[in-house]
């Protein structure tokens, strides 16, 4: 499994003398995707130390994570159950398609008791309810996913000057920062409203995982779009010209609002002359069906 450095070309940031490169870890695993795979990582092998044969997660119906964690499960020998917010629909979502077949049991909540996910008397009642499972956080954000996230960092062998992320529970994002260990700057494009919030999320998760706070990172909060999965012509027609001059596969929830902003930092002369870039595509690109089901945009 490798998760290649892809360097994109193009006049406008050529012309500043900013080198781009696409960190691919979208191509880190076939169906367990980017990020996830990160953040699942250490879960997994904490899974199995503690003897757990099933591991139980919260997403939304077109969750990267559930999709991750039902692969994740079929692959390493674990029953998986997915907590999921809302109603069920059917026929299944491209999503929960594809997590039912990979053997995950879908349990559907009310948005009302979605809330409590994090609820310690809750989790305890769902442990006992399905028999003791080991529980991954939403999105998979904790501090072992915080500690596999530091080697999306430990596995660039280029020199650089910026690192950018989508996030969205702040976990990846988190992990970046701790692996520079105050080095480079990172940039955190947030795929959703709410950035105050989201920074101390962040600033706890790194002080969970090492005890440490860091000051060369930054929330860049203007390219939610709306927020959280909402799509605009605009930035759907930036993703269509880029993927065709890039030959890069983007998805509109977290990678499209990304290189829209990056993009957008790097016209208004953000960036320093002479900056070398890394963004680091975190995948999700099983969303892009539901997208097409949805609302019959084809990205
Ligand atoms: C989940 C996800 C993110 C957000 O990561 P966080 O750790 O929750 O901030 C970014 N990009 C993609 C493609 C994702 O699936």
């Amino acid at each position: 499994m490798e998760a290649p450095l892809q360097q994109l070309h193009s006049p406008l940031w050529e012309e500043q003398g900013i080198t781009l490169w696409v960190k691919r870890e979208d191509l880190l695993h076939p169906t367990i995707s980017g990020n996830k795979w990160r953040k699942l990582k250490y879960n997994l092998q904490q899974a199995k130390r503690l003897q757990h044969s099933t591991l139980l997660t919260f997403g939304g119906a077109y969750s990267n994570h559930i999709a991750a964690v039902a692969a994740a499960g079929e692959e390493f020998g674990f029953r998986t159950i997915g907590i999921i917010r809302g109603e069920e629909h059917l026929p299944l979502n491209p999503t929960l398609s594809f997590a039912s077949s990979a053997g995950m049991k879908l349990h559907y909540i009310s948005r009302e008791a979605y809330r409590h996910k994090s609820d310690p008397v809750y989790l305890v009642q769902l442990a006992e309810q399905f028999g003791n499972p080991y529980i991954i956080p939403e999105g998979g954000t904790n501090a072992l996913a915080v500690k596999g996230c530091t080697e999306i960092v430990t596995d660039i062998p280029i020199d650089y000057d910026y690192i950018c992320c989508a996030s969205g529970t702040g976990g990846t994002i988190s992990g970046i920062i701790a692996g520079l260990e105050g080095e480079k700057q990172v940039l955190g494009f947030l795929a959703l409203k709410g950035g105050e919030f989201l920074k101390e999320e962040i600033e706890q998760l790194i002080d969970r995982y090492n005890g440490q706070r860091y000051h060369n990172w930054q929330l860049i909060t203007d390219y939610h779009f709306g927020g959280y999965a909402k799509v605009k012509p605009e930035l759907l027609d930036f993703m269509r010209d880029f993927q065709k001059e890039h030959q890069l596969p983007l998805e509109p929830v977290y990678t499209g609002k990304m290189f829209f902003g990056l993009v957008d930092l790097i016209r208004q002369g953000y960036f320093p002359r002479g900056s070398r870039i890394v963004a680091v595509h975190t995948g999700g690109l099983q969303g892009n069906a539901g997208f097409k089901e949805r609302l019959g945009i084809v990205v």
